[in-house]
């Protein structure tokens, strides 16, 4: 029978979601939204240890600005609940029990040091990966070796014990992964992983494996470091008489360092200046801050675009997709095996083309808001202009204040390179009439000036190119810019005549040279 489809996206708040976790959200929303399926948020906190304060709060926050809408999770409560696991904690117990009754789990009281001993025990025999296993368990303190009696006495008395898994020792453990096809592990590989703490807490493989079947979760969609932890997963389903309703695995390609040197970690956002988290993060514990995606600029619409396209693709050229394109061309098949390298400037590209579609107006409110910040008075209708000059331009909102400053200011200095190459005492000549002759124009806008530069020129003799470069520094200081018959419109007569007196004399020894 066709089950309905139901995925989870279960972190762990032990610190802030890297973008590789926001992309395994972002798959699983988009396949739980293209099969009409549900999507749940599991909060795995069953380590206390690693519990960071405001963790959980930023995958909400984080999701939240992606877009990836939650179902059922700690936040919406649904008929599976509670959706944190330190919430389930009563639940896990006798799953763990009946293992042990099932003859698939024991109770181990070993101590830490006789844990120790053990390995470093293995280590001299240069044994590779000492693990307690179908061979070594048999040395250990555990009910498996210790007599019946003992056993029970010692949980009689409040003695601290673990409840291990045992893995057969020979035995090929299949599992059909939707990306990768078949893959085959042997349980020699698999040492008797704890399923129960000594806290009385499950660890994160029983709980995560009783929760999914619980929530009746359908696909597991998750990163490729949790691979070598799915054959004890099917195990565990096996021993608990699950396998039926296993859920189906897809285990999603790595994301890797811009060089495809290693897989990206939280600190390269550090090492190659682009930020690894979708929102800024302040540490609790050392105060330090992380540089995140939205604080630096980027549309909610060109991350979750961006983040789609690294390790799926739709198999066509078009590379725009809002969610809801998304959502229709997603599929699990177009998943790629191979690492995807993270890319920035693709990142970037990503947000210029969002910020490009966006009508003037509303790309005025970032520049209107920057100005208001430095006191600038303009209007709506003058930002309009600028930033519909500006937009092919920019790549992050923040970019309409620091590229368009000199529609505001008169430039302080100019570009050298240009000023040597370009400034001369012809093009001095044709500016003094060219700045004269601006204030009278009848009809005052682009054409219009372009118009009147050009008839200057033919009385100079001189061709546009000869100049326009030269008129670009007098008036901006810069070398390169949009359109500069706009921008003078824009700047106004008066302005751009005061501009170019200014320029002629402050540049008159690169005329006279
Ligand atoms: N809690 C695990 C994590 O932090 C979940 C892994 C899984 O999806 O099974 O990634």
């Amino acid at each position: 029978m066709e089950r309905e489809v139901r995925v989870r996206f279960a972190p762990s708040p032990t610190g802030p979601l890297h973008i590789g976790g926001v992309r395994t959200a972002l798959y699983n929303y988009l396949f739980a939204r293209k099969m009409g399926g549900t999507m749940i948020l599991r909060i795995e906190d069953t380590d206390q240890t690693r519990f960071v304060p405001g963790a959980e709060d930023y995958i909400r926050e984080s999701l939240e600005w992606c877009g990836v809408e939650l179902d059922e999770s700690p936040w919406k409560d649904g008929p599976y609940g509670p959706y944190r696991q330190s919430e389930r904690k009563p639940m896990y117990m006798q799953y763990a029990l009946q293992l042990v009754e099932s003859g698939h789990a024991y109770y181990a009281f070993d101590t830490s040091e006789e844990l120790d001993e053990m390995r470093e025990r293995l280590k001299a025999a240069k044994v590779a990966t000492p693990q307690y296993n179908a061979i070594t368990r048999m040395t250990m303190k555990n009910s498996l070796t210790l007599p019946e009696d003992e056993v029970k006495r010692r949980l009689e008395s409040g003695e601290a014990y673990v409840i291990r898994l045992k893995v057969p020792r020979k035995e090929e453990v299949r599992l059909k992964d939707m990306i990768r096809g078949w893959v085959m592990v042997h349980s020699s590989a698999i040492d008797d992983k704890v399923l129960m703490k000594s806290d009385g807490m499950p660890t994160y493989h029983l709980a995560n494996i009783v929760d999914d079947h619980l929530m009746k979760i359908t696909h597991v969609i998750r990163g490729e470091e949790w691979l070598p932890s799915a054959p004890l997963h099917v195990l565990l389903y096996r021993y608990l008489g699950w396998e039926d309703t296993m859920p189906e695995f897809a285990h999603l390609p790595l994301l890797l360092k811009p060089d495809g040197n290693g897989k990206l970690s939280k600190r390269d956002g550090d090492k190659f200046g682009f930020p690894v988290f979708p929102l800024e993060w302040k540490d609790p514990f050392s105060g330090d801050i992380s540089i995140g995606y939205r604080e630096n600029g980027f549309l909610p619409e060109a991350f979750v675009n961006f983040l789609a396209f690294l390790g799926w693709n739709p198999g066509t050229q078009q590379e725009i997709f809002t969610m809801p394109e998304l959502i229709e061309a997603f599929s699990v098949d177009r998943i790629g095996k191979s690492g995807t390298k993270f890319d920035w400037q693709k990142a970037r590209w990503f947000n210029e083309q969002y910020l490009r579609s966006k009508p003037d107006e509303e790309l005025a409110q970032y520049l209107l808001q920057a100005l208001e910040e430095h006191n600038i008075e303009c209007s709506f209708e003058q930002a309009v202009k600028i930033c519909s000059l500006m937009k092919e331009r920019v790549t992050f909102p923040s970019d309409f204040w620091r590229e368009s400053s000199y529609f505001f200011e008169a430039p302080t200095s100019y570009n050298e390179k240009v000023a040597s190459k370009k400034w001369n005492s012809q093009a001095v000549a044709v500016f003094e009439d060219f700045k004269n002759e601006l204030p009278s124009l009848a009809d005052y806008n682009a054409d219009a000036i372009k118009e009147l530069l050009n008839n200057v020129l033919e009385r100079h003799g001189m061709k546009i190119g000869q100049v326009m470069q030269a008129l670009r520094l007098a008036v901006t200081g810069l070398e390169a810019g949009p359109d500069l018959m706009h921008i003078i419109e824009i700047i106004g007569a008066e302005e751009t005549k005061a501009r170019i007196e200014a320029a002629i004399e402050k540049l008159a020894a690169y005329a006279s040279a």
